[in-house]
């Protein structure tokens, strides 16, 4: 557990068990022993085979847990309840979830029933999540907001005035200045009066990797002008009353409460002065920007961690609103947030096989090695030689480099064949192991894509914490980088959180076959959404587990298979009917031309089948059968 940090990152939902696997406490602190679910114990019931009890589901495998999400949620509240009511605050908090961090039904459904007593609501920031969020939230808290984010068409604003319409307590948030004469329009036309928001740009400037867009020249947002021109418009269309809301957001991760409390002051400053110019305000809205702790070091050095936790970031917002309004003698208003990453990054864990682990390996054959070297080559073969007896460490990789590359020189030039050359490599290697080197990187394939379930370490560098569930009571004795199943080079995991270029592993070899199991955890939040289809190789499949009173301690609530290869192929337009059947003539035709008996049309269509309908990545060979 030490080795990979797991209590400083995976508190309080995940530890290391007495039978050294990943151990998940659905309830947080609150967890009692005998509800903590084993993870290996949930990834062998969901992938064994149906005729074995087991769910026959295939990996990479998304497990949620629904029982993590509510006490997420539960614990921001309670962290603003605390500050408000230790700050003699005289409002309250309600906060929404922005549904871009992850859209999946189950999880929207799941924060909006566990949200219903605190008034939880969500934000969307497009046409698609607009629609979603309205009908999620007919089984919300009436009192719950509907957010209305990111850039508007008259078709998005209409929809929002028609949620309004529905009862639903929306609030459309201006981020752009033009967008203020499309809805006095529409809201004319539609005979609906909104509640507005205004999104400001704030000049508190966050300066981490997702910061880049707060400051002065963010992309997002009003200025100082422009939220005054909008105040005027809406004022000479008699709608100033409808001005109701504050929205920032300064950026993911923020760092520190210190950066927080400045950005919340300035906004609330921002608040009054609404307040003095005659708006009917009622809400400042924080944005997002709690912030993880992915590596468990507790700082605000890098964008992989926050010096924070929830009651820090609570207090310092709470106290940094309650100040600016009682000097300019303001009513508290309700704070909202709009936090994602810190709802639903801990309650999914990503599981994906290691599949083979190689280490460049060659032999050395004395004999073959010593023919046909070249002088320059048998000089440096000398040198390290004399070396290797000095028992000098430097000189030794040194030379060792040098006579390879002489050898290669001479393979180029065609004086030196294949045996000789890996007989090079293989006294090479017998040098390393001799003079202590120490052992290459091990290359760990796994059944996974990165770009399509890792997507933020592809495109920003993005660390999660990688884990393997089991065998956490064995030392690892090999260093391992992670190479996924696409045929591209970026598709690899060489970066690890503590700074590390590699992660330690255990041998695959010895153990059962194609059954080392590895977790990326804290990735419940973006990677699902943003995730490609590079190589069409689609999402995983995904299972939603509960803690249940019952003798396994869990119970698999909805298991769902991930996109076959028919489903992939479809999202290109292609017709996997209409290839089946092309490919299925061609067989019979074959088959007639030929007239051979093995090719059998009827097992060819029956093969052809089998892979249309499975998953794309790798079936160990035990489960595969070409005429199933
Ligand atoms: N609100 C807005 C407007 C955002 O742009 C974002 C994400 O960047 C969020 C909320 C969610 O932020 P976080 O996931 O940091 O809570």
């Amino acid at each position: 557990a030490e080795l990979y940090r797991v209590d400083a990152w995976g508190a309080p939902y995940f530890s290391v068990n007495s039978s050294g696997n990943i151990a998940v406490h659905p309830h947080g602190d609150g967890t009692l022993p005998f509800q903590q679910i084993d993870l290996l114990k949930v990834v062998r019931k969901v992938t064994e085979s149906k005729s074995l009890g087991g769910l026959g589901l295939q990996l990479p495998l998304v497990v949620r847990f629904p029982d993590v999400l509510k006490h997420r949620l539960e614990s921001l509240n309670l962290a603003f309840e605390r500050a408000v009511a230790s700050l003699d605050y005289d409002s309250h908090y309600q906060g929404v979830y922005p549904v871009k961090c992850n859209q999946d039904r189950f999880v929207v459904e799941d924060i909006v029933k566990f949200g219903q007593r605190f008034r939880f609501g969500l934000e969307a920031g497009s046409k698609p999540e607009l629609l979603l969020a309205m009908s999620c939230l007919c089984a919300g808290s009436p009192d719950a907001l509907l957010v209305c984010n990111g850039f508007k068409d008259a078709e998005y604003l209409t929809l929002a005035l028609i949620g309004k319409k529905l009862a639903l307590n929306t609030v459309i948030v201006l981020e752009q200045e033009e967008e203020v004469d499309l809805l006095i329009d529409l809201s004319r036309k539609v005979s609906v009066k909104p509640v507005i928001g205004l999104r400001a740009k704030l000049r508190t400037k966050h300066s981490g990797h997702f910061g880049s867009t707060s400051g002065e020249k963010g992309k997002f947002g009003l200025t100082t002008s422009q939220i005054l021109r909008v105040v005027r418009k809406l004022e000479q269309a008699g709608m100033l009353d409808c001005l109701q809301l504050l929205h920032f957001h300064i950026g993911s991760q923020i760092p520190s409460t210190d950066l927080l409390s400045d950005g919340a002051s300035e906004a609330a400053q921002i608040y009054c002065e609404l307040v003095r110019l005659g708006a009917n305000m009622q809400v400042v809205d924080i944005g997002g920007g709690l912030g993880i702790d992915y590596d468990g070091s507790k700082s605000c050095e890098s964008d992989l961690s926050v010096a924070y936790g929830l009651e820090e970031y609570a207090t310092a917002v709470v106290r940094a609103v309650r100040d600016v309004c009682d000097r300019k003698a303001v009513r508290h208003p309700v704070i909202c947030s709009e936090s994602g990453r810190a709802i639903v990054s801990h309650h999914s864990v990503l599981i994906f096989e290691a599949v083979a682990a190689h280490a460049v390996k060659s032999s050395f054959d004395s004999q073959v090695f010593v023919e046909g070297l070249c002088v320059d080559a048998r000089e440096e073969y000398d040198k390290v030689y004399s070396a290797v007896v000095c028992g000098d460490y430097e000189k030794s990789l040194a030379y060792c480099d040098q006579l390879k590359q002489r050898c290669v020189e001479q393979f180029k030039n065609g004086s030196l064949g294949m045996e000789q050359l890996a007989a090079v490599d293989g006294f090479c290697e017998m040098v390393y192991g001799s003079v202590g080197a120490p052992e290459p990187l091990r290359t760990y394939n796994v059944n996974l894509s990165v770009f399509t379930s890792i997507p933020d370490f592809w495109g920003i560098d993005q660390l999660f914490p990688i884990v393997p569930i089991h065998r956490l009571d064995e030392r690892p004795g090999v260093k391992g980088i992670l190479s996924d199943l696409t045929c591209d080079s970026d598709g690899k995991i060489d970066k690890f959180i503590g700074g590390e270029g590699s992660l330690p592993l255990h041998e695959t070899e010895g153990g059962e076959p194609g059954k080392y199991y590895l977790g990326m955890f804290l990735g419940g939040a973006y990677e699902e959404a943003l995730g490609g289809l590079h190589n069409l190789f689609g999402g995983p499949s995904v299972v939603r587990v509960s803690q249940s009173d019952g003798p396994h301690s869990f119970a698999v609530t909805r298991a769902v298979p991930g996109p076959s290869c028919s489903d992939v192929l479809r999202a290109m337009q292609h017709e996997p009917m209409l290839m089946f059947q092309t490919l299925k003539h061609r067989a019979e035709e074959c088959g007639e031309k030929t007239s051979l008996a093995s090719i059998d049309a009827i097992a060819i269509a029956n093969g052809l089948e089998r892979s249309f309908n499975s998953m794309p990545y790798l079936v160990s060979s035990a489960s595969f059968c070409f005429s199933d």
